[in-house]
């Protein structure tokens, strides 16, 4: 599993592939934060689009008192077998930063097996 901020790295994602792993999932800002829920039709169209907006899994500076994150990663982890998890981050989000000792314990309870990470500017 991949997990950070905005991130369009395709080389190191490629590397990590080479050396046997597999990337089954990811909670990235630009992966499936951006992707996973879809618009539910409704006849006030511009409506469905704009809750679908609102509802998706929203960026941590906007979650920090609900911490669904937390829950989210875990349930992908359980979900998708994931055996270890790669945070990449950009440096500017301090949000992602101070998650990771969260997110460390939180996979561990749920018996992910390692867990690294990566700044990057
Ligand atoms: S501030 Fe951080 S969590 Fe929010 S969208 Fe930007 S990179 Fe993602």
């Amino acid at each position: 599993m991949i997990l950070g901020s905005e991130d369009d790295d395709t080389e190191f994602v490629k590397m990590v592939e080479s050396l046997d792993a597999k990337f089954v999932i990811d909670d990235h800002c630009t992966g499936t934060r951006y992707f996973w829920n879809e618009v539910i039709p409704a006849d006030d169209r511009l409506a469905a689009i704009a809750v679908r907006y609102v509802d998706r899994p929203p960026c941590l500076t906007k979650d920090w008192h609900h911490r669904s994150r937390l829950q989210r990663i875990l349930g992908f982890a359980k979900d998708w077998n994931v055996d270890g998890a790669i945070v990449i981050q950009q440096n500017f989000c301090d949000s992602h930063e101070l998650d990771i000792p969260f997110v460390r314990r939180y996979l561990e309870e749920g018996r992910t097996k390692w867990m690294i990470s990566f700044n990057f500017f």
